[in-house]
C-alpha cells in the first residue's frame, strides 16, 4: 500500500483557498456531520453556496455520509472518503448537485462563479501535482464525470483527458516521451468533446479513423505508427470543426466549462429519463461533476484498468471478483468492447499490484461494512483508487453476503436484515433450468453468468425490436454484440439479456443484475448480425443460424446458451435464505398472510411462510371444467328457483374446495371473500362461444345475447359487483356461506383445526353490511341445525374497505364487522378516479413528466389513499377496539407499501404466495426502522 496519507489539517503553504473554503483544522473522514450546539442530533455542516468540495492531500471537504452522497453525489462522497483513509486516489474536486439543480432553475445556465471555484480548485490540483493546465511542459488533464445520489451505471456522460490543447499536447508528449500516447489521448478528446459535448456522431470520426487505418494498412487502431496518430488528431479538428462550425477549444477553462454543462444536460437525457422511470428513481436533485487529475492505463504494457466487486455480486462468494485490461481506458471495460481478463489471472502480470488490490479490498469493507464495486488504474506499475460504491447484487449475493458479513462479525444481525432489499428475495423464488432437461439440451455457447435466472425466448435483435416484440406479448430475448445505455428500455422489456462481447462488470451486466434479469455476457462463439436479424453459432454439425423465429435459453446461473426451450423446476431454498426468514419474523410486528384460492397455491404459501389466508377470491372457483356451465346456467335462471338449483350445483365444489384450503392451512385464518365481479365476466362476448353455450345449455342464442346485453354496463367496475350482487341475488351468499359452514363442520368433525371468516366485498354503508350480515348469521345458524352440530361454530364475519366512503364512515360500519381488510386495488382505482384496468393510457406520461412517482396501483400512494387507510383503522378501532385489520390488495405486498401499513397499526397483510417472503422480510425492516 501506498504510504500517501492525505492532509487532515490545511496545507501550511497557503494556496489559492487557504481559508476560504469552510474546511477547519478539525477535519476527519466525518467531519462534515457535527452535533448541533443543542445535542439535538447530527447537523451536516455544508456551508450555502459553496458549490465546490476538493479532494486530495491538500485537502479534503466532503466525506461518504448519506447527506454528503445527496450533495456530492455517490461517486464524489466516495472520493473524498477513499481519500480520507488513506487510499491512493488522484486529487481532483466535486461539483455539487445543488449546483446542477441551480443550472436547470437558471433556465440551464451555469450559476455565477462556479468557474471561479473551478479556477481556484484547478489552481489547488497544480499545487499538489506539480503540474498546470493547458502547460506546455508539465500539463495538468483531467477527467469529467457524472455521479448522482443513486448510480445509474453509464447513463450520463464522462469526458476524459480535458486540458489538452494544441500547445499542451506537445507538453504531454515530452514529459512522456510518448508522442504517440500523447496525441492518441488529444484524439480522443476531441473525439469525446465532439460526441459528448457538441453532439458530432460519433460515426463521424470513426469513419475518418477507418479511412486513416487504410491509408496505414492497419486492421488494428494499435497498428497506426506515431505519424498517423498525429495526423488523425489534425483531421479529428477538420471534422469538428466541418461538424460543428467552430475550432476545437484552445482554452483549458472553456473545454472545462463546456465539459461541465454537457455533464448537466445529461442528468435529462432521454436515457437518463428512461434509467430513472423504469429503475423507480425519483426525487433527486441533479448530477454532481468530478473533475479528477487523469490517470492513464493505456501508457503501455505496466499500465492498465480495471473493475472489481469485494465479493461476487451474483453468487455473494466472499472473493475478490472482477476483470481487468492491460493497456486500455478504463471507458474500454465498462463499455464491453473488449472482453477482459479476470482478476485471478493478475498476479501473472503484476502481483504487487494485485496484493495491494487485496489489502485494499480489506480496507474498503472494513470501513464501510459492505461489498463495494471499485474501479481503479495503474499507471506505470502504480496504483490509483478511481472510484467506490456499494456494489449491485442480485438477490442471492444479497442474501449470503448478509449472512456471510453477520458470521465474519462485520455487521450486526439487525443491519443484515435492513440491508436486503426485500424485492430483490423475488430472483431467489424464480424457477430455474429443470437439471434433468438441462442434461440433454443442446449448449450452443457459453458466456459468463453476469445475472441468474432461466430465461426462454425468441432473440430480438435490437432494443426497438425487443420492445415491439414484447409489447405483443412475444418473450424475448435480447441478443446483443453489447449493450449501450440507449438499450435499457429494450433491456428491460426482455426475459433475458445475452451479448457476445463485454465481462462480468459490462453495461449489461450491471445494468442486469440490479433489475435481477436474467443475463449471460461475452457468449465469444455467437456472430450476431443485427442487421440480418439472426445469429450463427458453430456447432458439432456445421454453423447453424438463428432468427427470431427460434427459441433459445439462456442460463444467468450458469452462463449457457441454449437451443429450444428448456422447461423449469421451482427453486429450493438456500439455508442462508431460512436464516434470513428466522431473523425477519423474529423482528416482524404485523402478520403475514397470503392470497390464494386452491388448496395448491395455500400450501405453497404456508411453506413460504404465510400465517393464514387474506384473500380467496371465490369466483375463480367458478371457472374450472363443470361449474362455468353451473354458474352460466345461473347467471340466465329467470327465477330464484331456478337460480338455487343452477346455485345447489355450484355448492359441492365450493365446499370440497374450502375443506382442501382448510386443510392446507392447518388452524391458520382462512378469509374467504364472497363472489366479487359482475356477472358479464362469467358469460362469453363473441358470437361462436355464445353459440356454443346455447348448444351446451339448451337454450337460444338470442337469450344469452340478451342476457349478455342486459348485464351490460358502461362502467362495471363500478357497477353491479360485490355486495352489491348479494343485495340483488341473495341466494347466491346463501350457497356460498352454506359451502363454507358445511366444510368447517366437516373440517372440525375429522378434527382438522379451522378458523373461517367470511369477508364482504365492496361495501360502502353500515346498512348494506348490516343486512347481508344477518343473512350470512342466519345461513349459518340454519346449516348448523341441518347438520345438527350443536357446538358454537367460531366463523368470523367482516368486510373489505374499498370504496371510500367505507373508509371515511368506518366508524359505523366497525359496529357489525369483526375485522376489515382493506382492498387497496378498488381503494386506489376509486380514489384516483383511475381505471385499474386502462391506466396504462397514460400512465407513462404521467411518470415520464413526474406528476406520480410510481404506478399507485403498485405501490400504496400513502399521501392519499393511504390517509383513507389510516382513517379507516383508527375510526374502525374507535368503535370497535377489537376489530382485525389487514390489507389485501397488491401493496400487500410491496415493500414500500408495508412499511406504510406497519406504521398505521394493521395486524396483518396480505400478498400472493411468491411475495410472502419479501412481504416477512418487508415488515421486518419496518419494526427495525421504528
Ligand atoms: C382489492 O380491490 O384490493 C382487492 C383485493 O380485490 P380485487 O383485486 O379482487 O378487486
Ligand atoms: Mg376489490
Amino acid at each position: 500500500m501506498p504510504s500517501k496519507t492525505p492532509a487532515k489539517t490545511p496545507s501550511k503553504s497557503s494556496g489559492p483557498l487557504s481559508g476560504t473554503n469552510g474546511t477547519n483544522g478539525t477535519h476527519s473522514a466525518k467531519a462534515n456531520v457535527v452535533v448541533a450546539a443543542g445535542g439535538t442530533g447530527p447537523v451536516m455542516r455544508r456551508k450555502p453556496g459553496k458549490m465546490v468540495y476538493y479532494f486530495g492531500g491538500e485537502r479534503t471537504e466532503g466525506d461518504g455520509s448519506p447527506d454528503m452522497k445527496q450533495l456530492l453525489g455517490g461517486k464524489g462522497a466516495n472520493l473524498a472518503e477513499m481519500t480520507s483513509i488513506g487510499l491512493p486516489v488522484p486529487p481532483g474536486f466535486t461539483i455539487t448537485t445543488d449546483t446542477c439543480a441551480a443550472y436547470y432553475k437558471a433556465g440551464m445556465r451555469l450559476p455565477h462563479g462556479l468557474m471561479n471555484e473551478c479556477h481556484k480548485n484547478i489552481n489547488l490540483l497544480e499545487k499538489e501535482t506539480g503540474k498546470v493546465f493547458g502547460n506546455n511542459q508539465n500539463p495538468l488533464l483531467v477527467s469529467v464525470r457524472s455521479g448522482a445520489a443513486v448510480s445509474m451505471p453509464g447513463m450520463m456522460d464522462t469526458i476524459l483527458n480535458l486540458g489538452l490543447t494544441d500547445t499542451s499536447v506537445e507538453g504531454l508528449a515530452n514529459v512522456t516521451g510518448n508522442r504517440r500516447f500523447a496525441y492518441d489521448a488529444y484524439r480522443r478528446l476531441i473525439n469525446m468533446f465532439g460526441d459528448v459535448v457538441m453532439g458530432v456522431d460519433h460515426e463521424k470520426f470513426e469513419h475518418e479513423f477507418d479511412v486513416l487505418k487504410k491509408k496505414y494498412k492497419a486492421t488494428d487502431d494499435t497498428e497506426v505508427p506515431e505519424d498517423g496518430i498525429v495526423e488523425l488528431a489534425r483531421i479529428y479538428k477538420d471534422t469538428y470543426r466541418k461538424f460543428v462550425g467552430d475550432e476545437f477549444p484552445q482554452n483549458p477553462f472553456k473545454q472545462l466549462e463546456l465539459a461541465i454543462e454537457a455533464v448537466f444536460k445529461s442528468w435529462n437525457s432521454d436515457r437518463a429519463q428512461t434509467y430513472r422511470r423504469l429503475s423507480n428513481i425519483s426525487g433527486l436533485n441533479g448530477t454532481a461533476v468530478n473533475v479528477q487529475t487523469m490517470v492513464f492505463g493505456n501508457m503501455g504494457e505496466d499500465s492498465g484498468t480495471g473493475v472489481a466487486f469485494t465479493r461476487n455480486p451474483s453468487t455473494g462468494e466472499n472473493k475478490f471478483y472482477g476483470e481487468f485490461l492491460v493497456n486500455a481506458q478504463g471507458e474500454d471495460v465498462v463499455a464491453g468492447i473488449r472482453t477482459p481478463k479476470p482478476v485471478a489471472e493478475m498476479p501473472k502480470w503484476n502481483k504487487k499490484v494485485y496484493d495491494q488490490l487485496l489489502q485494499i479490498k480489506t480496507k474498503l469493507e472494513k470501513h464501510y461494512k459492505e461489498m463495494q464495486d471499485i474501479e481503479f488504474t495503474i499507471e506505470q506499475g502504480k496504483l490509483y483508487m478511481l472510484q467506490t460504491r456499494t456494489g449491485k447484487r442480485t438477490g442471492f449475493a444479497a442474501v449470503t453476503i448478509a449472512c456471510d458479513m453477520v458470521r465474519e462479525k462485520l455487521i450486526e444481525e439487525t443491519q443484515a436484515v435492513l440491508r436486503i432489499p426485500a424485492g430483490d428475495l423475488t430472483q431467489l423464488l424464480l424457477p430455474s433450468f429443470d437439471p434433468v432437461a438441462k442434461k440433454v439440451a443442446r449448449v450452443l455457447a457459453r458466456g459468463l453468468p453476469a445475472s441468474p435466472g432461466a430465461a426462454v425466448g425468441k432473440p430480438a435483435f435490437t432494443a426497438e425490436e425487443a420492445v415491439r416484440r414484447a409489447r405483443d406479448g412475444e418473450k424475448i430475448i435480447l441478443v446483443r454484440k453489447e449493450t449501450s445505455p440507449e438499450d435499457v428500455e429494450g433491456m428491460h422489456m426482455a426475459a433475458g439479456i445475452l451479448t457476445s462481447t463485454g465481462g462480468m462488470t459490462s453495461h449489461a451486466a450491471v445494468v442486469a443484475r440490479g433489475w435481477g434479469k436474467c443475463c449471460v455476457v461475452g457468449a465469444g462463439d455467437l456472430h450476431i448480425d443485427a442487421k440480418a436479424g439472426q445469429f450463427t453459432v458453430k456447432t458439432d454439425t456445421g454453423t447453424r443460424t438463428f432468427t427470431k423465429q427460434d427459441v433459445i435459453s439462456i442460463d444467468g446461473s450458469t452462463g449457457e446458451v441454449i437451443q429450444g426451450p428448456v422447461p423449469t423446476v421451482e427453486p429450493k431454498l438456500s439455508g442462508d435464505f431460512s436464516t434470513v426468514m428466522r431473523w425477519a419474523d423474529k423482528y416482524r410486528q404485523i402478520g403475514v398472510r397470503t392470497n390464494a384460492d386452491t388448496p395448491n397455491d395455500a400450501k405453497k404459501a404456508r411453506e413460504l411462510g404465510a400465517e393464514g389466508i387474506g384473500l380467496c377470491r371465490t369466483e375463480h372457483m367458478f371457472f374450472e371444467g363443470k361449474r362455468i356451465k353451473s354458474m352460466r346456467k345461473m347467471i340466465l335462471a329467470e327465477t330464484v328457483g331456478e337460480r338455487e338449483k343452477a346455485l345447489n350445483e355450484l355448492l359441492p365444489y365450493q365446499r370440497d374446495d374450502f375443506v382442501g384450503i382448510f386443510t392446507a392451512m392447518k388452524g391458520f385464518p382462512v378469509t374467504i371473500r364472497l363472489i366479487d365481479p359482475p356477472l358479464h365476466e362469467f358469460l362469453p362476448h363473441d358470437e361462436k362461444s355464445q353459440a356454443e353455450m346455447a348448444k351446451e345449455l339448451n337454450v337460444s342464442a338470442e337469450k344469452i345475447r340478451q342476457r349478455v346485453s342486459q348485464l351490460h354496463e358502461m362502467n362495471p367496475m363500478l357497477g353491479h359487483r360485490g355486495c352489491r350482487l348479494c343485495v340483488t341475488y341473495p341466494e347466491i351468499l346463501v350457497m356460498q356461506v352454506k359451502a363454507i359452514t358445511q366444510a368447517t363442520i366437516e373440517c372440525v368433525r375429522s378434527n382438522i383445526k379451522v378458523a373461517p371468516e367470511i369477508m364482504i366485498p365492496l361495501v360502502g354503508t353500515r346498512k348494506e353490511l348490516e343486512y347481508l350480515r344477518a343473512l350470512t348469521e342466519e345461513t349459518i345458524a340454519k346449516v348448523r341445525a341441518e347438520e345438527e352440530f350443536p357446538k358454537r361454530l367460531d366463523i368470523k364475519i367482516g368486510t373489505m374497505i374499498e370504496v371510500p366512503r367505507a373508509a371515511v364512515t368506518a366508524d359505523e360500519i366497525a359496529q357489525c364487522a369483526d375485522f376489515f381488510s382493506f382492498g387497496t386495488n378498488d381503494l386506489t382505482q376509486m380514489t384516483f378516479g383511475f381505471s385499474r384496468d386502462d391506466i396504462n393510457t397514460f400512465l407513462p406520461d404521467y411518470l415520464n413528466k413526474e406528476l406520480l412517482p410510481i404506478d399507485p396501483f403498485a405501490s400504496l400512494d400513502t399521501g392519499g389513499v393511504g390517509q383513507l387507510v389510516k382513517m379507516g383503522v383508527e375510526r374502525g378501532r374507535a368503535t370497535n377496539p377489537g376489530l382485525k385489520v389487514g390489507v389485501c390488495g397488491e401493496h400487500g405486498g410491496d415493500p414500500k407499501s408495508v412499511h406504510f401499513f406497519a406504521k398505521v397499526g394493521l395486524d396483518y397483510v396480505s400478498c400472493s404466495p411468491f411475495r410472502v417472503p419479501i412481504a416477512r422480510l418487508a415488515a421486518a425492516q419496518a419494526a427495525l426502522m421504528k
